[in-house]
C-alpha cells in the first residue's frame, strides 16, 4: 500500500464497478438506506459501452445504444443518491469486517459491506482490423448484436462451448454460420459438439485462424488462413463474433475471495455471498453462462438485498448484545 495514504473514509456500503450489475446495486442501496459509495472502475458504464443497439434489455420497446442505457442506470443511481466516483480499486484488505479497499493506489476506504461489480473483459484476437471494425460488424456477444446480422452470412471464432453456444443461435437466424477453430479440435462440451456437428448451416474451420478483417467501416469479409496447409481464403461474411473467452476483472481479489479456476469469483449457489462475510458479488465477475444486462443488474439488485438484511441481522444482534450487557451491569 501507499505510504503517503490519507485518513480513510468510513462508509457503510462500497460498491465497486459502474456497469448495469454495479449501478443497480446501487439503486437498491441508496433506496435501503446505505448511502452507497460507487466507484466506477477504469471505464464507467462497462461492456455497454461497446455496443451499439441494445434490443433485448426489457424497458426499451424501441431499443436502446448501449452508452445510453448505462447513462440512464447512472443517472437513476444518482437520482436515488448514490454517490457515484470515478476512480478504481487496486488494493483490498478483506480481513474485516469492517473491509478497506484502496482506490486508485492512494484513497483508503473502509466499508462495513462490499458489493463487488467489477465485470468482464471479452478477450481480444488483438488484430488491429478487429479493433477497427469493433462495432461494426465484428461483436463479441452474438445474443446481443447476432439479430443485426439474420439473413446473413455470418461467423464465429472459437471452439469452446460460448463458440458453440453462439454458432447454434446464430444458425437459427442466418443461412450460413462458418466457425473458425484455431486447432484440429473443440474445447467445447461434447454435447455441445454434437449439437455443432449436427447443425446442416454451421460449416467448421478446423485448423483456421483471422488473419484480417476485411473492411473500412463496415466488415466485408475476413481472410482466413489455414495454419496447417498455410492456405489462406475470403468468407464474404458480415458479422463475426469473437468468442475465445471473457476474462473476469477479478485480480485484485485474488487470496482473498474464492474462485474458480478461470478467476470468477464463487457465490453460495442462488444468492451473492462470496466466502468473505460482508462481501457480495453481482454481475459478470461471478457468472460465466449468462452474461447478460439483464443478468447483471438482476444480480446487483440482489447483492443489494442481501448487503442490506447482512447489515440489518448484524446491527440487530449488536444491539441485543447491548442491551444483555447492560441487563447485566444493572
Ligand atoms: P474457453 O476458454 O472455454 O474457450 C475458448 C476457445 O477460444 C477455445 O476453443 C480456444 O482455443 C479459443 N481461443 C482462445 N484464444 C484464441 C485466439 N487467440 N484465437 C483463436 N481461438 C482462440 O471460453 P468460453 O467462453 O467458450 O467458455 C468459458 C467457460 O464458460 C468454460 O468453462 C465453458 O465451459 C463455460 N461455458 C458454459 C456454457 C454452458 O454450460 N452452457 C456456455 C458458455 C460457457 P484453444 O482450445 O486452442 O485454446
Amino acid at each position: 500500500m501507499n505510504e503517503e495514504k490519507q485518513t480513510p473514509e468510513r462508509v457503510r456500503c462500497l460498491i465497486l464497478g459502474g456497469g448495469p450489475a454495479g449501478y443497480t446495486a446501487a439503486i437498491y442501496a441508496a433506496r435501503a438506506g446505505l448511502e452507497p459509495v460507487v466507484y466506477e472502475g477504469p471505464q464507467p458504464g462497462g461492456q455497454l459501452m461497446l455496443t451499439t443497439d441494445v434490443e433485448n434489455y426489457p424497458g426499451y420497446p424501441e431499443g436502446v445504444q448501449g452508452p445510453q442505457m448505462m447513462q440512464d442506470f447512472r443517472k437513476q443511481a444518482e437520482r436515488m443518491g448514490a454517490d457515484l466516483r470515478y476512480g478504481m480499486a487496486t488494493e483490498v484488505d478483506f480481513s474485516g469486517p469492517p473491509h478497506k479497499v484502496i482506490i486508485d493506489k492512494t484513497k483508503e476506504i473502509v466499508a462495513d459491506v462490499v458489493i463487488i461489480a467489477t465485470g468482464a473483459t471479452a478477450k481480444k484476437l488483438g488484430l488491429e482490423s478487429e479493433e477497427r471494425l469493433s462495432g461494426k460488424g465484428v461483436s463479441y456477444c452474438a445474443v446481443c448484436d447476432g439479430f443485426f446480422f439474420k439473413g446473413q452470412e455470418v461467423a464465429v471464432i472459437g471452439g469452446g462451448d460460448t463458440a458453440c453456444e453462439d454458432a447454434l443461435y446464430l444458425s437459427r437466424i442466418c443461412p450460413t454460420v462458418h466457425m473458425l477453430v484455431r486447432r484440429d479440435q473443440m474445447r467445447a462440451s461434447k454435447v455441445m459438439q454434437k449439437r455443432v456437428f449436427n447443425t446442416p448451416n454451421i460449416k467448421v474451420h478446423w485448423n483456421t485462424v483471422v488473419e484480417e478483417f476485411l473492411g473500412e467501416n463496415e466488415l466485408e469479409g475476413i481472410k482466413a488462413r489455414n495454419v496447417k496447409t498455410g492456405e489462406t481464403f475470403i468468407l464474404p461474411v458480415k458479422g463475426a463474433f469473437i468468442a475465445i473467452g471473457h476474462k473476469p476483472n477479478s485480480e485484485i481479489f485474488k487470496g482473498w475471495v474464492e474462485m474458480d479456476e478461470d478467476g470468477y469469483i464463487k457465490t453460495t449457489p442462488g444468492r451473492t455471498f462470496t466466502n468473505v462475510e460482508g462481501v457480495f458479488a453481482a454481475g459478470d465477475v461471478q457468472d460465466k453462462i449468462y452474461r447478460q444486462a439483464v443478468t447483471a443488474a438482476a444480480t446487483g439488485c440482489m447483492a443489494a438485498l442481501d448487503a442490506d438484511r447482512y447489515l440489518a441481522a448484524k446491527e440487530a444482534e449488536e444491539s441485543e448484545e447491548v442491551e444483555a450487557q447492560q441487563e447485566g451491569n444493572a
